[in-house]
């Protein structure tokens, strides 16, 4: 089945079971490795995000009450055409995003695996009951879907934060609109048109590609929308708060991060190293639950560097496309420009490069917007990068010898999304698990996102939780009903 092969066939909204290209004109999509067109899609706005909401709202009812299992048909269906054009979601990935065509198949094959998790979950959206304060009355509590939920995603992964949404939202009984980036939506209506082939009653999935703040508002001021479920930066989040008070509309927010990877003397070094680098620069340091900064005990600093750097130096850059390409492009210019900008601060502040720093240029990188891989010694806590969240190829490395001071050092964040530690001591393991203030910890491994498990942040790093039952009562609404015999 060749769905996804031709580009310009991804040029299409999706509403009410079409896919339509609207009037307003394109959207281009650029290939971040080449800094070519990849593609376009519509540029739509108010009238077809209004189309979408009211194509769902009509959706509604007949998924509502369709049973769990029957749902989990289509959710099969959906997760099983995933695997079958892997390959093809994962070149689209590659031409839209520009990570490593291994991570790419990755992400198409981890969105598969959401999708088929979330249908087995919505069988268990179980109620209770709860023992009465008399003997005539009963108490019983249910959980319906919320109704209409808008999913707003980011360009990172753009088919991870797809189907980490969509699953539980339609194991649940509610119909989605899914506004995916700009930068990368070919990827989403790829998937619309895998959903198209599974067979889902029209309306029951909806994409609009285009203009966000008028989509994002027609979302927050349309009343058939009863959820909206964003992954994004903390602006944004900001803002979508704001906007859902009018309605006081129910909001789940994945937001920014600022993970600390804390090292201590007793860790097993080689598996702390591959980790460190194995996340720090998965997705070219993109990623909301990456390490932001590598604290190190100052007794193992030395050989801790060792390692990291001959890895680090192994690292090749390029091209998605290309084979053993570990790095690939960050997304654009501007994103180019904010990470060197970190970097250079840190360096006229003090810090060391011990390499990279620099964007790379010349024949192999073309126009695209390719980052050295980029190690820092010397970095204080007070440098705008260890506070900021970098979202780029570049590790800084800060010592620390008091684990108290350390912990107040990397709680002291108005972010609070995921933290590494790596130690063999017990002790410490259920110390800096309660004490660090994050949603997520990963002890002696850097890797978090499965689709059983709560993903998510406390803070400004957003509320809610993606994975897990958590996932699924985002879009369930708990009602209590009291009888009297
Ligand atoms: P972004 O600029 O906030 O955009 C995210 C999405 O929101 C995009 O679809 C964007 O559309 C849309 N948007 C922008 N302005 C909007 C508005 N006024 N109303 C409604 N929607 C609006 O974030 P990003 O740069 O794509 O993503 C990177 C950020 O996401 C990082 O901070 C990262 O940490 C975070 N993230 C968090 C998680 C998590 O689970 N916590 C996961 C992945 C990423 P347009 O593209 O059309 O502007």
């Amino acid at each position: 089945m060749a769905l996804l092969t031709n580009l310009e066939e991804l040029n299409a909204c999706y509403i009410d079971g079409r896919f339509m290209s609207p009037t307003g004109g394109v959207i281009e999509v650029w290939n971040p490795a080449t800094g070519k067109i990849a593609g376009y899609v519509p540029n739509g706005g108010v009238s077809e995000a209004r189309a979408a909401v009211a194509a769902a709202h009509a959706a509604f009812p007949g998924w509502a009450r369709m049973l769990p299992a029957e749902r989990a048909g289509y959710l099969k269906r959906w997760a099983q055409l995933m695997l079958e054009h892997a390959d093809d979601l994962a070149h689209i990935l590659v031409a839209e995003q520009g990570k490593p065509f291994a991570e790419a198949y990755e992400e198409a094959e981890g969105s598969a695996l959401f999708a088929e998790w979330y249908a087995e979950e919505g069988k268990r959206a179980y109620g209770e009951t709860v023992p009465p304060s008399a003997p005539n009355k009963r108490i019983l509590v249910i959980r319906q879907p919320v109704g209409v939920a808008a999913l707003i995603t980011p360009w990172n992964y753009p088919a991870t934060m797809i189907a980490r949404k969509a699953a539980p939202a339609l194991a649940a009984g509610c119909t989605i609109v899914i506004k995916p980036s700009s930068l990368t939506p070919l990827t989403a209506v790829a998937l619309a048109r895998l959903a198209h082939e599974a067979g889902f009653p029209a309306g029951v999935i909806n994409l609009v590609t285009g203009r966000a703040s008028e989509i994002g508002d027609e979302f927050m001021a349309n009343p058939h929308v009863k959820k909206v479920s964003f992954t994004g930066s903390t602006e944004v989040g900001k803002q979508l708060i704001r906007a859902s008070a009018d309605q006081v509309k129910r909001l789940s927010l994945e937001l920014g991060g600022n993970a600390p990877f804390i090292v201590f003397p007793d860790a097993d070094l080689d598996l702390a190293v591959a980790a460190a680098v194995g996340n720090k620069f998965e997705n070219c340091g993109q990623m909301c639950n990456g390490i932001n900064v590598i604290y190190v005990h100052e007794e193992i600093m030395e050989a801790f560097t060792d390692r990291l750097m001959d890895r680090v130096n192994q690292l090749k850059v390029g091209h998605g496309d290309e084979p053993d390409v570990k790095l690939g492009p960050v997304i654009d210019t501007r994103s180019l420009d904010n990470i060197h900008a970190l970097v250079t601060d840190a360096v006229q502040s003090g810090a060391r490069l011990l390499t990279g720093g620099h964007r790379l240029t010349g024949d192999a990188y073309g126009a695209g917007s390719f980052y050295a891989p980029t190690v820092l010694a010397g970095v204080e806590p007070d440098m705008k990068l260890a506070n900021e969240e970098i979202f780029g190829p570049v590790a800084p490395l800060i010592p620390f010898n008091d684990e108290t001071e350390l912990l107040s050092r990397v709680n002291d964040t108005p972010y609070g999304l995921a933290a590494y530690v790596f130690t063999r001591d017990v002790r410490r393991v259920f110390e800096m698990s309660e004490r660090l203030e994050v949603g997520m910890v990963a002890v002696n491994s850097a890797s978090l996102s499965v689709p059983q498990a709560p993903f998510g942040g406390i803070k400004q790093s957003g509320n809610g939780r993606e994975g897990g039952h958590f996932g699924l009562e985002e879009f369930m609404n708990v009602k209590y009903i009291s009888i009297t015999l």
